[in-house]
């Protein structure tokens, strides 16, 4: 049995935690804040509950695996209730909406309100997505990538594939009308990639939503991590300053309090960007690009909106412009395209009778962008609120606020430690892929390792819970695999 310490109580860190944990190790999980979840976190205000961060689970299966592997029974520990239709779009000026429903007949009677002929093209997309679904999220995804010649060898099938394509670019193949086109490329949006940029391997994203449904968490994303962080030892308001190293080794941690926790090996869940600063080591020589950032808007309502859906995308005008100048980084939007999550549809719970429980999300570019915070963000939630009233129908939303919160870029700085307040880690380019993120197992220090959204295989819920595997099995093979009984957790999916 080995001590180790994980730094960072984020969904990663947590996955992470619970495998070793379960294989026997002695595992400690220090975070920095007053409650663990990262980003992943909870705001409860006067009746209003709301997921902070993620609110969409997609491929249940891989929470299964975690918890399994953890000695835990997830069915038994959270509810999960399938969403269908999964979301609803709307579009500035546009009657038509789109919804995603999970039947494929469904499905193509919806792209048919747009264009037959693209409804005629669905069954080929899909087929397209399977392999690339397959190799690039499901076989990449479960696997290390620590060198350059691996990825050479994983590259020409990519490419082959067209998932080295630029994704919106890649989707126009199968669709002629922009609405559809938009609607089945957007997704890399919320995993902080521009869709006129990201590779089309996040094309798969559509994919493994039809494969294995949208679904909801009783009580929210939240009650994963409570569940996850009630068996484990995860030590709040206990931030880690130092990584400590002899000979080229972890030897252990010391706290912003001054205090010493010797390790044989270190998990850090931190930003992967700034893992240096713990170590005292200099800057990586190659810069990594931190992701875009998000506005989010938490909103408490005494009437409701039936227009919104549990999850509805409103797509602004000037879509295009409105991506990139976002995802470049140069101003905040003044057309604005938003997702919003209204977890009272499926759980009325979550706000009080005749109210919503609203969360808008806009995305806005990080700290790069030179954007004072303090001063603008007053004005910005202004437009955006006028902007959902008279856009998209949101109308009387202004005077039916009876509780708000907000997070913008700086907060993700100075709650998480994003480096330039980044939402998504690195931005998921393909120079910034796989064995090119930072690893995760350190290559320089022995017992240091990396698991979350900036190390492979990326962001998303099912992202930093994949890389949980990796990351153990790491650990593992390094310091065995401890004396316990659920370590294993390789269930028989791929
Ligand atoms: C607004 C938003 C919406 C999203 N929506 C979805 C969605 O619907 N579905 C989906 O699948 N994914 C979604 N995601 C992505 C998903 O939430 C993230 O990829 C995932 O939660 C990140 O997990 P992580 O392991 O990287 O940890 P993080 O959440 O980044 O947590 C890291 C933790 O480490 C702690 N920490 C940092 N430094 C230290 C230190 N020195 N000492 C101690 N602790 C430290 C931080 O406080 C934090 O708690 C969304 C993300 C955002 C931001």
């Amino acid at each position: 049995m080995s001590r180790i310490v994980v730094i960072g109580a984020g969904l990663g860190g947590l996955g992470t935690a619970l495998r070793l944990q379960g294989m026997g190790h002695d595992v400690t999980v220090l975070e920095q804040r007053d409650a663990p979840g990262g980003r992943a976190s909870q705001i409860k205000d006067g009746g209003f509950t709301w997921d902070t961060g993620p609110s969409l689970v997609t491929m249940p299966w891989v929470l299964e695996e975690v918890f399994a592997a953890g000695g835990l029974d997830f069915h038994r520990e959270v509810t999960l209730r399938e969403l269908d239709p999964f979301y609803r779009i709307f579009w500035a000026g546009e009657d038509r909406h789109l919804d995603f429903v999970r039947d494929p007949g469904a499905m193509q009677a919806e792209i048919a309100k747009f264009s037959a002929r693209d409804a005629a093209a669905f069954p080929g997309y899909m087929d397209a997505m399977k392999p690339i679904y397959d190799d690039g999220i499901l076989a990449a995804g479960r696997q290390k990538f620590d060198s350059i010649p691996q990825l050479l060898r994983f590259t020409p099938r990519m490419v082959k594939l067209g998932a080295a394509l630029p994704l919106h670019y890649a989707t126009s193949r199968h669709f002629r009308h922009e609405r559809i086109r938009e609607a089945f490329s957007f997704h890399s949006l919320f995993i902080g990639g521009d869709p006129f940029r990201v590779p089309a391997i996040y094309g798969a994203l559509v994919y493994l939503q039809f494969l294995d449904g949208v679904w909801y968490a009783d009580g929210g994303v939240y009650a994963i991590i409570e569940a996850m962080a009630s068996a484990l030892d995860v030590r709040c308001g206990d931030g880690v300053e130092r990584i400590e190293t002899a000979g080229g080794k972890v030897t252990g941690v010391v706290t912003v309090g001054g205090r010493r926790i010797a390790a044989d090996a270190v998990v850090t869940n931190a930003d992967a960007m700034r893992v240096h600063e713990m170590l005292g080591t200099p800057k990586p020589r190659r810069p990594l690009k931190p992701s875009m950032s998000a506005f989010l808007l938490y909103l408490g309502t005494d009437s409701r909106f039936p227009k919104l859906g549990h999850h509805t995308l409103l797509v602004g005008s000037g879509y295009r412009k409105f991506i990139k100048d976002v995802t470049g980084g140069r101003q905040l939007p003044s057309n604005f395209s938003t997702y919003v999550h209204a977890p009272n549809r499926t759980e009325p719970a979550m706000a009080p009778d005749g109210g919503d429980s609203l969360c808008f999300l806009l995305p806005v570019p990080n700290l790069r962008s030179g954007t004072d915070w303090a001063r603008e963000g007053d004005a910005l939630r202004d437009a955006l609120v006028a902007d959902l009233e008279t856009t998209f129908g949101l109308t009387g939303l202004e005077a039916s606020v009876r509780v708000e919160h907000r997070m913008d870029p700086a907060d993700f700085r100075d709650r998480y430690g994003a480096l330039d307040g980044n939402a998504w880690a690195m931005e998921p380019t393909l120079h910034q892929s796989a064995s090119l993120r930072p690893p995760n197992r350190d290559k320089r220090v022995r017992g240091l390792y990396r698991v979350g959204g900036g190390t492979h295989p990326g962001a998303g819920i099912p992202g930093v819970l994949l890389g949980a595997e990796i990351t153990a099995g790491l650990v593992a093979e390094d310091f065995g695999r401890g004396a316990g009984t659920h370590g294993g957790g390789h269930a028989a999916r791929a």
